[in-house]
């Protein structure tokens, strides 16, 4: 989605939802799609995750996000949350496992060429999973950084 239009969605929902006094802005998580920031009375979006997600995925985020503000910092994702999520008609889900993902920085290749991504170096050797279900020298990861993403 084009930044400019996740801003504008933000803006109708959180006009029609959101109590007043509530700021929209954008942040540059890569795992975590939308947050609700009490302190700053502010909900923002992950701008690289809104550019590769659909119009129906953010507009999933900002009324988790949305539920948030409305029933207070104290209920995370409880009942009372994900009644609130559900009547705005938000996914009533703690994470959004099915949202958009962004390439991991890590790339991993196996002496027999699996691949895998990580977002950080592993900090000691890791063997391949594909391979062997526990270390196994002969099957350990060469790691790459990739270029920039
Ligand atoms: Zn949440
Ligand atoms: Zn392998």
């Amino acid at each position: 989605m084009k930044l400019g239009k996740v801003e504008e969605l933000a803006h109708t929902l959180m006009r029609a939802y959101c109590p007043s006094g509530w700021q929209f802005g954008f942040d540059h998580a890569k795992r975590r799609a939308g947050r609700t920031n009490f302190a700053a009375h502010a909900i923002t979006v992950s701008a690289p995750l809104a550019a590769v997600a659909s119009e129906a995925q953010v507009r999933d985020v900002i009324l988790h996000e949305i539920a948030h503000v409305r029933v207070g910092h104290a209920h995370h994702h409880d009942a009372v949350w994900k009644e609130e999520a559900r009547r705005l008609g938000a996914t009533p889900r703690a994470t959004l496992t099915d949202g958009p993902s962004l390439p991991a920085p890590y790339v991993g290749t196996c002496p027999r060429g699996h691949r895998m991504e990580r977002f950080r170096r592993p900090p000691g050797p890791v063997s391949c999973a594909v391979c062997a279900s526990s270390f196994r020298p002969e099957y350990v990861i060469t790691w790459t950084r990739r270029e920039q993403l």
